[in-house]
């Protein structure tokens, strides 16, 4: 099991195991366990449910989790939670997050559980860069994203599932908007897209119907199924 970045709802996205609620059962409903965590970039949506973790520390008996990323946005992480990655041990029993960081550099491959991931690296705009994922070989993920170099259109092209970040309809100095979204599925042509990262303005209802064929657009507690190769 690995999560892409700790946002502010983690726990909720967890279903909190110290509680049962709308019918879920602890655990058979709940994540148990974590073998890593992808960090996309370090902004606050992605990252303010990091304190979260914690509940998985405690359900591996204490072990600690490894966040793989670009050493930048790691050291960012550090600096904001700094009572998430002081010494492991110590930080468990005081019920806090017990976190390890492991940089991981652009195009090297590491197995993080069972799965091969790969970092790659876009632009954010003026708030810097964000890492890309390949996971498995087969499916890319890449949000926050407001340029794509083309070098990595035949790294990425093809892939059966791509999730990517479509903000709104009008341009954004730091996301993509929809048009520079499908500008991107243009040239890297995935089997299946899935769309994220919407922002206000963007109704779930009021899209269906213009999302092109192989496209649809992400929602709480969607599930998705692929293959690694
Ligand atoms: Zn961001
Ligand atoms: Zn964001």
């Amino acid at each position: 099991v690995l999560l892409i970045d700790t946002g502010p709802d983690l726990a909720h996205q967890l279903r909190d195991p110290f509680r049962t609620w709308d019918g879920r059962r602890y655990p058979a409903d709940c994540l148990t366990r974590c073998d890593g965590v992808l960090i996309t970039h370090d902004h606050a949506d992605h990252s303010h449910g990091l304190n979260d973790l914690r509940h998985l520390n405690r359900l591996m008996g204490g072990q600690s989790i490894t966040l793989h990323g670009d050493a930048a946005h790691l050291d960012e992480l550090r600096r904001m939670f700094p009572y998430c990655f002081s010494d492991p041990d110590r930080n468990y029993v005081l019920a806090n997050p017990a976190l390890l960081t492991l940089p991981l550099a652009i195009g090297e491959r590491r197995c993080v559980g069972d799965l091969a991931v790969e970092r790659f690296t876009a632009s954010h705009g003026c708030a810097g860069s964000v890492s890309g994922w390949i996971l498995g070989g087969t499916c890319v993920y890449l949000t926050d994203a407001k340029e794509l170099p083309t070098a990595l259109d035949e790294r990425l092209r093809g892939m059966d599932l791509l999730v990517l970040n479509m903000l709104q309809e009008q341009p954004h100095p730091t996301h993509f908007c929809w048009d520079e979204a499908l500008a991107v599925l243009d040239r890297l042509r995935p089997r299946r897209t899935v769309l994220t990262h919407m922002g206000y303005s963007v109704r779930w209802a009021d899209w269906q119907a213009r999302l092109p064929p192989g496209v649809s657009m992400a929602y709480d507690g969607l599930c998705l199924e692929w293959k690694p190769a």
